[in-house]
């Protein structure tokens, strides 16, 4: 039933009840007042027009005569009791007799007897009906009393019940309500279906199994691995900033806020292109972001050095395009980038340690490999006595090997000096040639020892380039010696020059055993050699060959192909 229905059913029958009680009352007030006035109108009038008729029949005036004979009408127009009819018509009689006959006393006798007996027949009467309305007025009392207990009984009932029909369910729902807020999803009610409580249950039910339904799902599940997400890339060592396919910043790590010196309000949520304008750091780090597009992943060659906690660090940008193969499509789609801070100081402060050692090492090496180059020198020379054979050969060995080591050492010094970012460059206007003859002179025994031809063909007027003249000989002299060293006996190597208006082009071309398509690049990198090569040599001589060129603004080529020999080519300006 109805909260409404029970509310309204239960004023109402207090309402009912309220009449019924007035009725009851009503009534029996009706009925003891119907008794009283029988009394009052019909027997008490009766007794009073009979005391008048006795007062009057003893007296003889005419006036008393009148006075008998109004009450007497008056008693003929009051008849309530049966037999009073009789009586009354008796005394009538007699009365009109009497009125004739004056001095008959046996009449009026007669005449008195017939108002006594009237009077007594009233007065009879007026105990009975007074007996009559005493009963009416107990059983009056029985009903109200009944009737009153009754709907005290039901009021009381209804003042025990309604209330707590309407409040226990209200307590259900609440308890309900408080489980399903401590996440006990399982939680239902029950109600009998026809309240308005039980509409409520149903709904809440409802409610409840839908949050059970979404604990349970995947966006629940979803929502947990967000946030264990979150907690891994705000708990990683690296700053780390996340964007969106529209580059708006949607995560940015405690380490990123660090380094860029930004508070999280001032990057999430904003392009960081807007951002990039007033902050330095952000700038350096999307510069090339538009050139990632194509690569899931992408690291800068050099470090960037930031300011950081006080003191310098070095960090390795990495960009990472986030792309995902959408429900049903073929292509992938991008959906952002995360762009990645490596911290490399450690290793970065291991290898400057490295190359300080390597640097010191190498630079007291280079005085003493020279003074025993000049004794070897000195002892070749015949002046201060001749050598046996054995000797000489000996000496021989020992002097290429002095020269090795110079060599070896020198490059690593110049290796230093790159990794260290310290080339101290001499860029002056220099003739090419000069530089070009330096190189050939420099190789020019290496290349007989191996009977190898080195031709050098150059036009007859050549510009002057914009160099440094050592670092360019050195670079020149290093493939000049790569060429005679890597090709064979008897061959030849051909120095030629090329320019167009901006750049002079040095060729060094050899006959010699050529390098694979696939080391074109890595023969660049530093400490690499093609696999099953002769075996002496470093695989610094090209790295620092690039490094010292394209610190001068030029470039560094090579075409080779296996058994076909190997052409550098050397761009400078003009
Ligand atoms: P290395 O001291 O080993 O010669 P380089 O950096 O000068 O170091 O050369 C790197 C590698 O490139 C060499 O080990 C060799 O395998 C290859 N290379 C260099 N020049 C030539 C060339 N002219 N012909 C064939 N291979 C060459």
């Amino acid at each position: 039933m109805k909260i409404k229905t029970k509310l309204a059913l239960g004023v109402g029958f207090l309402f009912v009840l309220i009449i019924v009680m007035s009725a009851i009352g009503a009534i029996y007030i009706t009925t003891l007042k119907t008794d009283t006035e029988n009394i009052l109108i019909s027997n008490y009038n009766s007794l009073e027009f009979s005391r008048n008729m006795l007062r009057a029949i003893d007296d003889t005036t005419k006036t008393s005569q009148l006075e008998f004979e109004k009450n007497l009408n008056g008693q003929l127009h009051n008849i309530s009791e049966i037999g009073e009819q009789e009586l009354t018509d008796t005394l009538h009689t007699s009365y009109q007799i009497y009125s004739t006959q004056q001095h008959a006393s046996h009449l009026k006798t007669r005449i008195r007897n017939s108002i006594f007996e009237i009077m007594d027949m009233n007065m009879q009467a007026i105990q009975r009906k007074s007996e009559q309305a005493k009963s009416t007025a107990n059983t009056a009392v029985i009903w109200i009393l009944v009737s009153g207990t009754l709907c005290f009984l039901m009021a009381f009932t209804l003042l025990v019940n309604l209330p707590s029909n309407i409040a226990n369910p209200i307590q259900t729902i609440t308890k309900s309500i408080q489980q399903i807020a401590t996440k006990n999803y399982s939680e239902r009610v029950h109600f009998e279906s026809h309240s308005e409580f039980g509409d409520l249950a149903k709904s809440f039910n409802s409610m409840a199994s839908k949050l059970e339904e979404y604990n349970n799902s995947n966006l629940a599940k979803l929502m947990i691995e967000k946030k264990r997400i979150e907690t891994l890339i705000n708990n990683m060592v690296d700053p780390v900033i996340g964007l969106d396919e529209e580059n708006t910043i949607l995560f940015a790590n405690e380490e990123a806020l660090q380094v860029t010196g930004l508070k999280l309000t001032q990057l999430i949520g904003l392009n960081i292109n807007d951002v990039a304008q007033k902050n330095d750091l952000i700038r350096s780090l999307i510069k090339d972001i538009n050139v990632y597009e194509t690569p899931q992943k992408t690291t800068t060659a050099q470090p960037l050095k930031i300011f950081c906690n006080g003191k310098d660090g070095y960090f390795e940008k990495e960009i990472v395009n986030i792309s995902i193969l959408p429900t049903g499509e073929q292509e992938k789609k991008r959906i952002g980038r995360v762009i990645i801070l490596r911290n490399v100081t450690a290793y970065k402060e291991l290898d400057f340690a490295k190359t300080n050692f390597i640097a010191t090492v190498s630079h007291e090496f280079k005085t003493p490999i020279s003074s025993i180059k000049m004794s070897i020198q000195l002892l070749q020379n015949h002046n201060i006595g001749s050598l046996n054979e054995e000797q000489h050969k000996l000496v021989d060995s020992i002097y290429d090997d002095a020269n090795r080591l110079l060599k070896f050492t020198g490059e690593l010094l110049n290796m230093t000096q790159i990794e260290n970012g310290h080339i101290l460059l001499a860029i002056t206007s220099c003739n090419p040639k000069d530089i070009i003859d330096y190189a050939v002179q420099t190789t020019k025994t290496q290349a007989e020892q191996k009977q190898i031809k080195l031709t050098v063909s150059l036009p007859q007027a050549l510009p002057l380039i914009h160099a440094d003249a050592e670092k360019t000989a050195w670079v020149l002299t290093n493939l000049l010696s790569n060429a005679i060293r890597y090709s064979p006996p008897q061959s030849s190597v051909l120095i030629s020059c090329t320019n167009d208006n901006n750049d002079l082009q040095i060729h060094i071309k050899d006959h010699g055993i050529g390098i694979a398509k696939e080391y074109h690049t890595r023969i660049f990198e530093r400490y690499f050699r093609v696999p099953g090569g002769v075996n002496e040599g470093t695989g610094l001589g090209l790295a620092i060959s690039k490094e010292f060129i394209e610190a001068q603004g030029g470039q560094i080529k090579l075409e080779s192909e296996i058994g076909s020999g190997s052409t550098f080519t050397v761009s400078l300006k003009i």
